[in-house]
């Protein structure tokens, strides 16, 4: 499983910061990819990657500003013509969404060929998709902004070869069909599957941010606690920690303070302003602990598993 970021900037678009798009790589897991939200551009920003819109079957929308969803009409039309047709689509998010979307395919006259779903998402809920339950929970800015976290399922051990050598069993075909069974014979025997399996493998935990303030609560930070990655933003580095507030966006002292209470893999730190040069920003990062980034356009983080835990 692996995290991109195809939109790292806030606001306004630059020529190397397009705004916020992510895509949690969930092929090899559930063969699909799950975008988080969709930015202007977004379209011209997967051209570069091998990201196939048809494996995109679902797309949460943390909120309605125009740098999150800009470009979400364009890719759902164009989907259907990229091996999308007929392949299903559901897309989550705040209440408005599904009028903003009727409205603009019907003024623009735009026809999808495949099954579109638009739900609206409120606080608090739980949405069960494939490999995953995601949690829903309401954040602070000056409109509706949700965090989702998402929440993989856990995994039956694999099958361990030497114990069922140890019944005379060989590896072989029988094996494939002893893995999806809970019980199985063998020379007359009935043996229980679970006996003959390693212990149970832990899902991960990813939980991306929309627009916020830093929030404490404890309902949220338990929510968080344990997380193999988290995706925040850090629309303020330099210290400006009363404009962040202002304008309902975080301070990066602020992010890093907070999470020092919970166990973490690690954090990644988006939505950037583009009055920020490079320079600026290496220096920033040298700084930091090792498990936290700076993100770019096409950053890519790989999620590995057990990895909670500041490092
Ligand atoms: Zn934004
Ligand atoms: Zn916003």
């Amino acid at each position: 499983m692996q995290f991109t970021v195809l939109g790292s900037g806030a606001g306004l678009p630059s020529k190397k910061r397009h705004t916020q798009s992510y895509v949690l790589d969930s092929v090899d897991e559930i063969n699909q990819y799950i975008m988080i939200d969709a930015g202007e551009a977004l379209q011209h920003r997967i051209l570069h990657t091998g990201i196939k819109p048809s494996k995109v079957r679902n797309i949460f929308i943390t909120h309605l500003h125009g740098d999150h969803i800009y470009g979400l009409p364009g890719f759902l039309s164009s989907r259907a013509h990229q091996g999308g047709e007929d392949v299903p689509l559901t897309v989550y998010g705040p209440r408005g969404l599904a009028q903003w979307l009727e409205v603009t395919f019907e003024i623009s006259g735009s026809r999808l060929n495949y099954p579109l779903e638009i739900i609206e998402i409120t606080h608090g809920e739980c949405i069960e998709m494939d490999g995953f339950k995601v949690h829903v929970h309401l954040l602070d800015h000056n409109i509706d902004s949700f965090l989702y976290v998402f929440d993989e399922n856990d995994k039956k051990g694999a099958l361990d070869p030497e114990k069922l050598k140890r019944i005379g069993l060989e590896p072989g075909p029988a094996y494939a069909r002893i893995k999806n069974a809970e019980t199985f014979e063998f020379n007359g025997e009935t043996y229980h599957t679970a006996d003959f399996t390693g212990p149970d493998i832990t899902g991960r935990k990813i939980a991306v941010h929309g627009d916020t303030r830093v929030i404490t609560t404890p309902e949220y930070m338990s929510l968080l606690d344990g997380s193999d990655l988290i995706v925040h933003e850090g629309t303020y580095l330099d210290g400006e920690r009363e404009k962040a507030h202002r304008y309902f966006h975080s301070e990066i002292t602020d992010v890093l303070e907070n999470f020092k209470s919970i166990n973490y893999g690690s954090l990644l730190i988006t939505h950037l302003s583009n009055r920020y040069e490079d320079g600026f920003l290496d220096e920033l990062e040298a700084k930091l602990p090792s498990n936290v980034y700076i993100t770019h356009d096409f950053f890519e983080h790989p999620i590995s598993r057990n990895s909670q835990g500041n490092k």
